[in-house]
């Protein structure tokens, strides 16, 4: 029967949503208990279904009675869990794979480092240390569970209380720049979408020196960057590309992100990636990315993107190229 788009109602779901069904799509929102009655007031969200998505495993065979290709995004693994993400007997639309390199932060590092990309540099011990580090326990969310110290001293001092994995990395100084890319394995090529800026509580708060600095993400808002950095950026992206090829033997699929900072020489330091959607893209909601007119006569968004790219792997009996 016709395919039905799943995601977990969050994030970017929306988005997703729409997309999908503006591609002639079914679209099933997946809600935890009670953040249905939300979704179900948009008109393009066709079915919504209330669960406990630590149990998302369960209903794989419901999901597949349905043909559903499940996106997942940004806080999907927050709500169903690592494993399960990765077990989970349904089409999941992407490289799944690519979410046990994004759990590890040395792993994530090298990754990117391998790509051959400017990212900061990581230290082994205080020892080493000669700067501004920023420290990162692994699965820390929202910059919670990250501590910066000026110098060796202070970092030695922070570590004490640190439990747990964590990856000691130097302090980028610059403005931050999340670059959203769209891989197609249909048209075999690197898609740059657009940029945005992370609204993170507190850091970009009016704290009066009251606060420490926190990333809490609160929204985003967008950005254009200096059209002098898109070939470099574009380069960026297709390097990282070739490496999750390379290294996972599978690309990107669909959406992925690259973060970084920009410093005042313009060199662009990556220091995270995401293997999916970011939630940044819906700025572009309905009116799409400035940069998809260079693929597209009409501007897209990222969720109509996807839903393109499943409509046309269906269409062309190519889909098991765009899933995990
Ligand atoms: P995500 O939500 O993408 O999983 P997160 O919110 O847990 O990630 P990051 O996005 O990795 O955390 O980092 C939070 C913030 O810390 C970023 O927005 C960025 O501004 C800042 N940051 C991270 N690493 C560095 C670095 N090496 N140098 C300077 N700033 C950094």
């Amino acid at each position: 029967g016709k395919l039905t788009v799943a995601t977990i109602a969050s994030h970017s779901a929306f988005q997703i949503l729409l997309g999908a069904k503006r591609e002639g799509l079914r679209t099933l929102a997946l809600a935890p208990p009670g953040r249905g009655w939300f979704y179900s007031r948009a008109w393009f969200v066709d079915e919504v279904w209330e669960l406990d998505l630590r149990d998302l495993t369960s209903m794989a065979d419901r999901l597949l009675s349905r043909s559903a290709v499940l996106v997942p995004h940004g806080s999907y693994v927050e709500y169903v869990g690592w494993r399960a993400a990765l077990e989970i007997r349904v089409p999941t639309f992407g490289n799944r794979y690519l979410l046990e390199w994004e759990a590890d932060q040395h792993r994530k590092m090298d990754l990117l480092a391998s790509a051959g990309l400017h990212v900061p540099r990581t230290y082994g011990s205080p020892d080493e240390v000669d700067g501004p580090v920023i420290v990162k326990l692994y699965g820390a969310k929202g910059g919670r569970g990250y501590f910066f110290a000026r110098d060796a001293d202070e970092l030695r001092e922070g570590l004490r209380e640190v439990d747990g994995p964590y990856i000691i990395q130097e302090y980028v100084v610059g403005v931050p720049a999340y670059h959203h890319f769209f891989y197609s394995p249909l048209m075999g090529r690197v898609e740059l979408f657009g940029f945005d800026v992370r609204y993170e509580s507190n850091v970009d708060g009016r704290t009066f020196g009251l606060a420490e600095p926190t990333f809490v993400v609160v929204g985003n808002t967008p950005l254009v960057l200096r059209e002098s950095l898109l070939p470099g950026v574009q380069r960026d992206g297709e390097s990282f590309t070739s490496a999750v090829s390379e290294r996972t033997g599978r690309p990107p699929i669909g959406p992925f992100s690259l973060e970084s900072i920009v410093r005042d020489t313009l060199e662009v330091v990556y220091f995270e990636f995401s293997g999916r959607i970011v939630a940044g893209t819906s700025v572009y909601m309905v009116h799409g990315s400035p940069y998809s007119l260079m693929y597209f006569k009409e501007p897209l968004d990222m969720g109509r993107r996807i839903a393109m790219e499943i409509r046309e792997a269906a269409e062309s009996g190519r889909l098991q190229e765009i899933v995990t």
